[in-house]
């Protein structure tokens, strides 16, 4: 990964000259989000700068062991400490979104921000909103482009543990476990140097992938044996959870992570959605294998974007009406997933 020298210039004297920094994640932050966004701030704090982390909304629970993760502002619950902190901060930098409109209520404050304003994220077609940006859509994660940042900025040094295990979170929750998005062997040599940082790996992975209640696989049966769809004829399927089996499997966010996944596991299938059901609107997520355009459905039918391959976005409505769009779109979309 080859950044541009210019601009890791100026992001070095951007934050050699600030004392106070807010780190913001998007809406619905997932471990990417978060691990890139924490492991800026532990560096921040390594630096002897005062740094803060805000969440438009609720994180999942998952990530809770980052280091200074109870500091974390809760935008939607603690409107008045994010507005204090977006006013004393020299530097907001925004961590893996390049949209504006995926922080939702906060994008009033971005925008009346009188500081700085940095982005590192690695989603394609971003929007030139802040001062400064390092946009790789190539790269894993954004968890792997801060590690590379940090490096070109004279840091290495200040990757310590608290830093180390953030982003090396990240890029494992981003590529599910190296499993997807992770052909670059650079990925490999980003995880290598981490591991060297006196991180605790399988603790790592007991704390991500090995930590959720059990109402959390029982939901999943009952989603995988209930509410899954296959259209062979577009090798495509769907999964959706309602309300009342969120209820009813006390469901928190992060509790389905990696379920949008599991079609792609089924034979000859390329392009799958997971429809989650609010009060108000239901929440799309979609996947795809090779070349398949999940972030281009997600912008024609679901008002969202994304990556190539995973991609999401929301409708008003119910969830018959999310599947029915979605159905409709997958027939439109015949000539690029049938067989023939
Ligand atoms: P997920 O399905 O895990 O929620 O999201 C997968 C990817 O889709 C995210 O990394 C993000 O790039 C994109 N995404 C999800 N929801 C939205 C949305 O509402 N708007 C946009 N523009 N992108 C989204
Ligand atoms: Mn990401």
């Amino acid at each position: 990964m080859i950044l541009p020298q210019h601009t890791i210039e100026q992001f070095k004297t951007i934050i050699e000259s600030s004392k106070r920094f807010i780190i913001l994640v998007h809406t619905n932050p997932d471990g990417d989000a978060l691990g890139s966004a924490f492991g800026w701030h532990n560096l921040f704090i390594n630096l002897d700068k005062i740094s803060q982390v805000i969440s438009p909304n609720d994180s999942p629970e998952t990530f809770s062991w980052f280091n200074d993760f109870d500091h974390l502002i809760n935008f939607q619950k603690e409107e008045l400490k994010a507005h204090d902190a977006f006013s004393k901060a020299d530097v907001l930098l925004c961590v893996d979104f390049n949209g504006i409109s995926r922080v939702e209520e906060l994008r009033s404050l971005i925008e009346n921000f009188n500081g700085k304003k940095l982005m590192v994220d690695h989603h394609p077609f971003p929007q030139a909103f802040t001062d400064e940006m390092i946009s790789y859509p190539e790269a894993s994660s954004t968890s792997e482009i801060s590690y590379r940042i940090m490096c070109d900025l004279g840091y290495r040094h200040l990757i310590t543990k608290q830093v180390a295990e953030a982003l090396y979170t990240g890029v494992l929750t981003d590529t599910g476990g190296l499993n997807h998005n992770s052909s670059n062997p650079e990925t490999y040599h980003t995880m290598a140097d981490l591991l060297t940082c006196g991180i605790n790996k399988s603790e790592i992975h007991d704390y991500v992938l090995n930590s959720y209640p059990e109402s959390r696989m029982r939901l999943m049966g009952d989603i995988l044996s209930k509410n899954l769809r296959v259209l062979y004829t577009y090798n495509t399927a769907y999964i959706f959870i309602t309300e009342s089996q969120q209820k009813f499997y006390n469901f928190s966010p992060g509790d389905s992570e990696g379920f949008v996944n599991i079609p792609l596991s089924i034979k000859g299938i390329k392009f799958c959605a997971m429809f989650t059901e609010t009060t108000d609107h239901v929440k799309v997520s979609l996947r795809s294998k090779g070349t398949f355009p999940a972030n281009k459905f997600a912008s024609e039918y679901f008002n969202g974007g994304g990556h190539l391959n995973a991609a999401g976005g929301r409708i008003a409505g119910k969830l018959f009406d999310a599947m029915h769009l979605f159905e409709e779109g997958v027939r439109a979309y015949k000539d690029l997933l049938s067989n023939s």
